[in-house]
């Protein structure tokens, strides 16, 4: 039986006064049956270390160095993730390939960078409205999920894997609970074939998750929890999504 996992990305959204009402709701409404995170910007990892500690809610970063160390003006390593404490960090979202044009291999080597320092990288895949429209999610998803796998090798079972559809994100549009059950099968199936593992490997589900739309999807036998983007910025909505998974 694999347990539910709800994450929060708040992407470049926050305020020290909106993070600790925020955060603290979140802590108010424990117990959850599922694991939960939050994604965070950099700059708040410390204070959501500070709010969370003590508590079973983990924090993460949205993003991390292919680098251990050096000359990488902007970048943050992992092993400066794992000292903020860091239990997750999202690679390869859509955001980050189609804004800051990571590529399969770059989203490839950041995973094994975390994973190297202890930080379970949510490995993020989705195909275009274009690539569904053409026929070719299956192939999409499969060559990003690929590049990883033979990166990691050994260690890929110890990932956790998104799947969002970059239509989905943002934009209201959620795929059908049917939709994203039949990629998510998909994708196990390709985990299993790789690693021996795919069976307790944690698989969530990510665009335009609401309160209203959450049980439907969770429930679905291959959707093992959300990556929640604007709906993790209202404690309210928030809570009621990882309430919903269970
Ligand atoms: C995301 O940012 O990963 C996401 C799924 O966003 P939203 O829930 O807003 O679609």
């Amino acid at each position: 039986m694999r347990r539910k996992l709800v994450v929060g990305n708040w992407k470049m959204h926050g305020s020290r006064p909106a993070n600790a009402d925020l955060l603290s709701a979140l802590r108010g409404g424990r117990p959850y049956t599922a694991t939960v995170a939050v994604c965070v910007p950099f700059v708040y990892l410390s204070e959501t270390a500070a709010t969370l500690a003590g508590s079973d809610i983990h924090w993460g970063a949205q993003d991390v160095s292919a680098h251990a160390q050096g000359a990488y003006t902007g970048e943050v390593s992992a092993a400066m993730l794992a000292e903020a404490g860091c239990r997750y960090a999202l690679v390869g979202h859509s955001e980050r390939r189609a804004l800051h044009a990571e590529s399969d291999m770059l989203v490839a080597q950041k995973a094994q960078a975390a994973l190297a320092c202890g930080v379970t990288p949510i490995v993020c895949v989705g195909e275009t409205l274009a690539e569904r429209e053409s026929g070719l999610t299956e192939a999409v998803v499969k060559r990003q999920l690929s590049a990883v796998i033979h990166q990691l090798t050994h260690c890929a079972a110890e990932m956790v894997v998104a799947y969002e559809p970059v239509w989905a994100i943002g934009t209201g549009l959620t795929a059908t609970p049917e939709q994203a059950q039949a990629v998510h099968a998909v994708l196990r199936a390709q985990l299993q074939a790789a690693t021996g593992h795919g069976q307790t490997m944690t698989i969530l589900y990510g665009g335009s998750v609401k309160p209203d739309n959450a049980a439907t999807l969770f429930a679905q036998p291959d959707i093992d929890g959300g990556l929640i983007g604007g709906a993790s910025l209202k404690a309210s909505d928030f809570i009621a999504i990882c309430r919903a998974a269970h």
